[in-house]
């Protein structure tokens, strides 16, 4: 028996190969990083662990879990090239290996803009605990830090630097930050309180040039011609996903690997999961590529479960959190297609929550500092419950009835 083969040993892959075995696979499970590392947790990086000298990658599971489970996990192998017919990966350096089925869970890279001077020394972006590493060591020693885009990653890294004393100025091309990812209220109350710590934010302004001395950059120039000393920048302008694979093997690929609601790709053998993904999404019908923790997780789930013979059809409701100094954001659900919202709770106190509506039906919830509403708001998506506008604004406890 081949078993399953599964590419990328993140968040999605990791949780693909546990979910196999507590479906009762039996089949071998291959599991194939490219990093020499125990899989880790991502999210602190940009958090927490860039500012503490000892801190450790936090693993997805103990080092014991992989045998336990008679999971092949093998670190630092790059898979060069998917043989379809032959059902075959090509490795670069190593045999091939044989398989039922493949899971590709290979996630994102960072978008290098084409900016003169990005490949100096101290021009990082944040994927992996060795960039974090560079930015910690890098950090320790600088007085000023750019950093480009006004994305999660970027200004939960700018806080954390700003708290840690360095002089920390954001570029953002956009008129706000997070506009990709937040409806503007979030946007607008986050680049507040950020200004309030001392983060500068620019918006509507980009960085068109980065210069160095010796190698190492010292300094940015903006669009509008101002220059910004900066011994470390940060970029952080978003995501590509890794699809070459998937694309060379003729699989097809529609801003990521197109999948359907059982996680199945245009070859129904290869699943697909986790920020390589894209495909319908049941709570709106539109098409999405999601980037979080929520999302890997829950369709390696699902993949797993489709291997072992399942027929459940994704219906987990999308959540995501981020850690910007001292706002928790919380999302739940997606907002697009909102066209209404209500607020609650008071933006001053950073404490508030956005309702989002469209066409009258509860669609998301964004909060600051609110984590009873997220909660509240997972379960309401989750039971498809929808309340009023009127509802929200008599506050948790009737919604909690209404639901109940
Ligand atoms: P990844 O975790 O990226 O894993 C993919 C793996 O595949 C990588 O290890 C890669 O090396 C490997 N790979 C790719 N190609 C190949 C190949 N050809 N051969 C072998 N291996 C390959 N999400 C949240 O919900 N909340 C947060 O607060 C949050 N914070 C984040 C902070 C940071 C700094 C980062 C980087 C991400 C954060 N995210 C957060 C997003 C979240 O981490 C991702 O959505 C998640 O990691 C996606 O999991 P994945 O398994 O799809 O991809």
């Amino acid at each position: 028996k081949n078993g399953t083969i599964i590419v990328g040993a993140g968040h999605a892959g990791v949780q693909a190969a546990a979910s196999l075995r507590e479906e009762g696979y039996d089949g071998p499970v291959v599991l194939i990083g490219e990093e020499n590392e125990l899989p880790y947790h991502k999210p602190p990086l940009s958090k927490t662990f860039i500012k503490d000298a000892e801190a450790r990658p936090q693993l997805l599971r103990g080092e014991n879990f992989y045998v336990t489970n008679d999971i092949d996990y093998r670190p630092g192998l790059h898979v060069a090239r998917i043989d379809l017919a032959g059902r075959r990966l090509e490795l670069a350096g190593g045999a091939p290996i044989t398989f039922d089925r493949l899971v590709l869970a290979t996630g994102s890279r960072p978008r290098k803009p084409p900016i003169e001077g990005v490949g100096l020394a101290g021009v990082v972006s944040l994927r992996e605990v060795a960039d974090a590493r560079l930015i910690r060591e890098l950090s320790a020693t600088c007085a000023d830090v750019v950093v480009l885009g006004g994305g999660f990653i970027g200004l939960e890294i700018a806080a954390t630097l700003r708290a840690a004393g360095r002089n920390v100025t954001v570029v953002e091309a956009a008129d706000r930050l997070l506009g990709r990812v937040v409806a503007p209220p979030i946007g607008a109350h986050v680049r507040r309180r950020l200004t309030e710590l001392g983060v500068r934010i620019l918006t509507g302004a980009t960085v068109s040039r980065l210069k160095g001395e010796n190698g190492h950059v010292s300094s940015a120039l903006t669009s509008a011609g101002e220059r910004l000393p900066a011994q470390l920048v940060i970029v952080g302008v978003g995501v590509v996903p890794n699809v070459e694979l998937a694309e060379r093997a003729g699989i097809i690929v529609s801003n990521g690997i197109r999948i359907d609601e059982r996680m199945r790709s245009s070859v129904p053998e290869v699943l697909s999961v986790g920020d390589v993904a894209s495909y319908r999404h049941w709570l709106t019908g539109g098409d999405v590529r999601l980037e979080s923790v929520q999302n890997a997780t829950d369709q390696a789930r699902l993949a797993a479960r489709t291997i072992a013979g399942g027929s459940d059809a994704y219906a987990a409701v999308p959540w995501f959190w981020s850690d910007i100094g001292d706002m928790k954001l919380q999302m739940v659900g997606l907002t697009a297609g909102a066209d209404s919202h209500v607020i609650v709770g008071e933006p001053q106190e950073n404490r508030f929550s956005v309702y989002h509506f469209a066409g009258g039906r509860l669609v998301a919830i964004e909060s600051v500092n609110r984590p009873a509403d997220h909660m509240l708001g997972r379960k309401m998506l989750a039971a498809g419950f929808s309340p009023s506008r009127e509802m929200v604004l008599q506050g948790a406890d009737a919604l909690k009835a209404a639901l109940a």
